[in-house]
């Protein structure tokens, strides 16, 4: 039985996160034989300590500067070295590996992921904020290197899975399926008074608590719109969404002749890692399998886009293109820890993110192309925030 080569040489930034954890499940469970190069993680510097105990990477990196002696400490004895700092894991992202996850939370992800792609490696991507920010760049990096970008969220998974590539020209449509997140039926007074701990209670998978509140407010589907455009550079008139609350379907691609291809499967993020590590081969690995006849039936309804006003920012700002997308972005992480930190209201994020945008635009900071370079996007980005802060500080003063 012919195989196609496995990548051997692995980095895994944001190892202690959900999607982390996932991918370190992954391969444990499939048993296949990976060099582990680097661990990264920003705060919790115990899981660190542990995942690298196990899998004996040759460098265990923290963010956060401070928790450097506890990682060394931790580490003593085992020939794991520890380093710490933001320059550090973009280093880590950089050791030459063959496949990098990139599984960082946020913009905070973009200078590893580009480090990464400098290298030619070939990079499974789960954090879309990165390509939000600054997408065209980012792959025009990793393109010029040699490398590639392997879509890991399950909508962009499922599209490249369908994808015909001899048949782009053919595409109609993306349709995104989305599950809808906890308040897929709530009310806006409901919504309103929503706490953090009700928004990142989501009905079919378990995330980090940053997409989760996304979910929630289905800016999640926003910023996948625009990470659809840029990996598939389809136009945005082109992307549609579908509420489909069993989160089955990952996503659908329309074709001029009006077949329709979907990619289906439990919703276990372990299925589209494993897609991105053996692509184009395929793992064999004991995953959870599909038992339609178990569902009985699945839905199908139109997004509520007075309820979830965050969709249509996002479709404007990708219309806009610009620095929009990028500052959106920024508003958005800004908002979300604000609401997290209950500082603001769950509706406030939309109008915080609306905010944002409009003092961008009558500034004309929005002008500035972030498809120029990844340098422009990371200054939109610190501008966006420092704004949206104001904004969040604003409403927080009116509760
Ligand atoms: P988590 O919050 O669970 O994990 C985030 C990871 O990033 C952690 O390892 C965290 O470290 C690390 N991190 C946070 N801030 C920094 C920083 N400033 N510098 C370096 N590392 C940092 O998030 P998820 O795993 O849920 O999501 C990761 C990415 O994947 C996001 O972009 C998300 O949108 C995307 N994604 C996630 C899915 C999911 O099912 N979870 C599905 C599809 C996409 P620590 O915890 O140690 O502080
Ligand atoms: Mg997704």
């Amino acid at each position: 039985m012919g195989s196609l080569t496995l990548p051997r040489k692995v980095v895994v930034l944001g190892s202690t996160g959900s999607i982390g954890l996932s991918t370190l499940s992954l391969f444990e469970e499939s048993g296949v034989p990976v060099e582990i190069l680097a661990l990264t993680a920003g705060r919790n510097v115990e899981r660190l300590i542990a995942q690298a105990r196990q899998w004996r990477p040759a460098v265990a990196v923290i963010e956060d500067e401070t928790k450097l002696a506890a990682l060394k400490d931790g580490l003593a004895g085992t020939g794991v070295r520890a380093a710490a700092g933001a320059a550090a894991v973009a280093e880590a992202a950089a050791m030459g590996a063959d496949w990098v996850m990139s599984a960082i939370v946020g913009a905070a992800g973009l200078a590893p992921t580009v480090a990464a792609a400098e290298t030619g490696a070939v990079i499974a991507l789960a954090n879309k904020e990165s390509l939000v920010c600054a997408g065209p760049a980012l792959l025009a990096i990793a393109k010029a290197a040699g490398g590639s970008v392997i879509p890991v969220d399950s909508e962009h998974s499922a599209i490249f899975q369908v994808l015909q590539p001899d048949c782009a020209h053919r595409v109609a449509r993306l349709i995104l399926t989305a599950s809808g997140g906890p308040f897929r039926t709530w009310d806006k007074a409901a919504m309103a008074a929503a706490t953090p701990e009700q928004a990142i209670a989501h009905p079919n998978w378990s995330m980090g608590a940053k997409i989760s509140v996304d979910s929630a407010t289905m800016m999640n589907k926003g910023l996948e719109m625009i990470e659809a455009s840029y990996l598939f550079d389809t136009p945005e008139a082109k992307i549609d969404v579908v509420v489909h609350p069993q989160s089955v379907i990952h996503s659908l691609v329309e074709y001029t002749d009006g077949s329709t291809l979907a990619q289906l499967g439990p919703p276990d993020m372990r299925s589209p890692i494993s897609c991105a590590f053996a692509w184009p081969d395929r793992l064999e690995w004991p995953a959870a399998r599909l038992d339609l006849a178990a569902y009985g039936q699945l839905t199908f309804e139109s997004p509520d886009l007075d309820r979830f006003p965050l969709l249509d920012i996002a479709r404007e700002a990708l219309r806009l293109e610009g620095g929009a997308p990028t500052a959106m972005n920024a508003a958005n992480e800004v908002a979300v820890a604000a609401f997290l930190d209950r500082r603001i209201g769950f509706l406030d994020i939309a109008a915080a993110v609306a905010g944002t945008l409009e003092r961008m635009n009558s500034l004309g900071n929005l002008a500035v192309a972030q498809s120029d370079a990844v340098e422009n996007a990371m200054m939109i980005d610190a501008s966006a925030r420092r704004i949206a802060a104001e904004v969040v500080a604003q409403k927080h003063r009116r509760l």
